[in-house]
């Protein structure tokens, strides 16, 4: 609503001194015989007027919207009354600037609903008809300008000419409150959806939560027996059965590993202010890395790490910063080829910083690469080289880059590598649990 205002205001002040410079150039600047003083004392009444309600709206905060909505209802109907004094002053029926009232009934639809709109449709087909009344009449004076016809005095044209502009003015009403209409409605059901996927991802997160929280337990449970079981049966163990207990812990493992990303998966919305802090962004990098460096070497590959110097220092989460470069750079070592090349680089531009992974494996068809980001979604291709994956890293990664304020983008084709960048604002927008501000902590 105050945005409105605001916007309103920022109109009157066009107005205003629109009028003011029109009556100067006019009146004194080509000499035309108009009412010079009259007409810019009332457009300096104007913008003193419009001066109260900016500075009203400076210093007061909107508490009532009920309030602020008179207020606008009230300003609007001042600036009709001033209006109608400006065209009494300027020539009344004879000046074709009467339409500026379309103007103010358009900006009524914008601001108001039905009844209000027509409301002020009334009062601005009332002002014009007292206008030239009282001027056809004599009760008030009538400034003819002396390029128009005195045929604009005639009864028969007057009434001509009323009755063509309330068939304007209240139809404009009527179509601009029927296409507001139609586009609150719109608005409304975006809103009503957008409540509704809210909803369900929250029933997701809860259902993760609650699945992460009850198979914890027995999984670990089930990972420690049975790798007790073949350490102790050791060298004893017929091989079928020594093959089918390392089967089940490969299994395990992978279990174990859904386990702990989902539980990631879930942590999000509780970011708060004290989780954020100074960090050496290329330190973040370089630990990632390290924690690599084990799958790098064991499959051969090239990988090559740029960071900026001097280091990216920033406020960010170390443990998200963390889990979102090792994520890609292992999906990086994982998916490219024996022997194949993997860079990592960090860019620094000042207002932005970038990570960029980049390998020349298996790739991702154009098809998929919105779909990686969903939870336990898998590749075709990446099935073929790994079963063991969990599909959830790309969802943790893109859940922790919007928490931290960044974006994510692919760019990729089946069999030529990919190409996965962050951007991370400098200044952290992180989107903090609800309690906290957003912004720079
Ligand atoms: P995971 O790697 O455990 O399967 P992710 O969520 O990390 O799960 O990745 C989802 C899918 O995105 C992967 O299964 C794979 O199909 C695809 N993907 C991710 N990174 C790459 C990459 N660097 N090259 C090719 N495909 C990739």
């Amino acid at each position: 609503m105050r945005t409105r205002l605001d916007w309103f205001n920022r109109l009157r002040w066009a107005a205003g001194f629109g009028v003011l410079a029109a009556v100067l150039v006019v009146g004194i600047g080509f000499g035309t015989p108009i009412e010079v003083r009259p007409l810019s004392l009332t457009a300096g009444v104007l913008l003193l007027m419009n001066l109260a309600y900016v500075l009203r709206s400076r210093t007061m905060k909107p508490t009532d919207i009920k309030a602020e909505l008179l207020l606008m209802k009230v300003q609007m109907v001042g600036d009709l009354m001033v209006l109608t004094i400006l065209l009494n002053l300027s020539g009344g029926i004879e000046n074709p600037l009467i339409f500026t009232y379309v103007i103010h009934v358009i900006i009524a639809s914008l601001l108001f609903k039905g009844r209000g709109i027509f409301m002020i449709a009334c009062l601005a087909c009332a002002l014009f008809t007292a206008m030239v009344a009282g001027e056809y009449f004599g009760w008030v004076p009538h400034h003819h300008l002396p390029m128009m016809s005195e045929a604009t005095h005639e009864g028969s044209f007057i009434v001509l000419y009323l009755g063509s502009f309330w068939l304007v003015i209240l139809f404009t009403a009527y179509v601009g409150a029927r296409i507001m209409r139609h586009n609150r409605a719109i608005k409304d059901e975006l809103v009503a959806r957008q409540k509704d996927l809210i909803r369900v991802d929250q029933a997701k997160n809860d259902f993760f939560r609650y699945v992460t929280h009850e198979i914890k337990s027995p999984v670990n449970t089930a990972q420690s027996a049975v790798e007790t079981a073949q350490v102790l049966g050791g060298n004893d163990l017929p091989p079928k059965v020594d093959d089918m207990l390392s089967r089940a812990v490969r299994r395990l493992r992978q279990a174990t590993d859904i386990v702990k990303d989902l539980a990631d998966l879930t942590r999000g919305g509780d970011l708060k202010k004290e989780n954020l802090d100074r960090e050496d962004l290329n330190a973040v990098i370089g630990r990632a890395v390290e924690l690599q460096k084990g799958l790098a070497d064991s499959r051969d590959i090239d990988l090559r790490v740029m960071l900026p110097e001097p280091p990216v220092i920033m406020t960010t989460n170390r443990s998200m910063a963390e889990a979102i470069a090792s994520n890609l750079i292992g999906n990086a070592l994982r998916y490219c080829r024996e022997g194949g090349r993997v860079s990592v680089r960090l860019v620094d531009t000042g207002k932005l910083v970038r990570l960029v992974v980049e390998d020349d494996g298996i790739g991702i068809p154009p098809e998929d690469q919105e779909r990686i980001f969903e939870e336990f979604y898998r590749t075709a291709a990446a099935q073929e080289v790994s079963d063991l994956g969990t599909g959830l890293g790309l969802a943790i990664v893109r859940k922790f880059v919007t928490d931290l304020g960044g974006r994510i983008d692919v760019q990729s084709e089946l069999d030529q590598g990919a190409t996965f960048t962050v951007v991370l604002p400098r200044r952290s927008r992180a989107k903090l649990a609800s309690a906290d501000e957003e912004g720079e902590s």
